[in-house]
């Protein structure tokens, strides 16, 4: 039996991916980090907690769904207490990026901007279709819930990388992340990304090549948070028998 320690168990992710992991053969919560305390009852068996490096003692594997200040204060505490570390949280910075690569080098860390299958997918088209549709300008519009606080959306700028390094382009000079008033004619290389907030949208990518004469674009909608704590936890399974370094959802999903 894997024993998983939920961090960011109260948000919305987090929430779902406790009652998955319950229906998760083989896989089960032995602990749940909490800043103060918990707004709902939970298996008394399951340690809950504000201490982290009992957090960390009491599991196997750790996945996190929280918000990159919580993140960054994790990786510190798991640089002293190493453990296979499954990162969902969006937004970090480069700081966070860079202390997940160094925690990386103590412990088995899975970073994925998104844990569905569809987007890893989406990943190796985008790629593809970059590299083979060289005349093609490429946009990217993504979609998500009101709540939602970063903004391109992690996915999204995961999305723009693979389209860039398809290209040998530097996705930090080639970005643009608004467009309004007198901007003048689009510049051949520049790529997009836009960002729509409203209503309960769980989250939808949408990456557009663009063409005279035609486009293709490339969608994935998710149509529920499930699809992202049930992948979570297929990659927890996976990462907990690997060696310290830094995964990707495609090494999970070997694609
Ligand atoms: P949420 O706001 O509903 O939940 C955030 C959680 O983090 C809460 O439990 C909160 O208590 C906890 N938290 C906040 N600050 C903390 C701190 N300082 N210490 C400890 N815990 C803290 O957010 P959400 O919608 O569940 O999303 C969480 C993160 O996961 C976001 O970054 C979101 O973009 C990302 N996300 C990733 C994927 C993916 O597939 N990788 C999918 C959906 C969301």
């Amino acid at each position: 039996m894997i024993k998983v320690g939920v961090f960011g168990a109260s948000g919305r992710v987090g929430k779902l991916l406790l009652e998955d992991l319950k229906a998760t053969a083989d896989i089960s919560v032995s602990c749940v980090y909490v800043r103060n305390s918990l707004d709902f009852s939970i298996d008394p068996s399951i340690l809950v907690t504000s201490d982290m490096k009992s957090f960390l003692n009491a599991s196997d594997v750790i996945i996190d769904f929280s918000l990159p200040e919580a993140c960054e204060t994790l990786l510190e505490e798991a640089i002293k207490t190493p453990k296979p570390l499954v990162i969902g949280t969006t937004g970090l910075t480069p700081h966070q990026l860079n202390l997940l690569k160094q925690a990386s080098e103590l412990m088995p860390i899975l970073y994925a901007t998104n844990m569905s299958l569809g987007i890893a997918l989406l990943n190796k088209l985008v790629y593809q279709a970059s590299a083979l549709l060289k005349d093609f300008d490429i946009e990217i519009v993504e979609m998500h819930h009101k709540h939602k606080k970063d903004s391109p959306s992690g996915t999204a700028l995961t999305l723009s990388e693979s389209a860039a390094s398809a290209r040998n382009l530097d996705i930090d000079k080639v970005r643009v992340s608004g467009r309004d008033g007198n901007v003048g004619a689009r510049t051949k290389d520049e790529i997009a990304v836009m960002a729509l907030r409203g209503g309960d949208i769980v989250g939808r990518h949408t990456v557009g090549f663009y063409n005279d004469g035609e486009f293709l674009e490339l969608n994935h909608t998710a149509t529920s948070r499930n699809t992202f704590s049930k992948g979570a936890i297929r990659a927890a399974q996976w990462l907990s028998q690997k060696e310290a370094g830094l995964y990707s959802i495609s090494n999970c999903l070997e694609l």
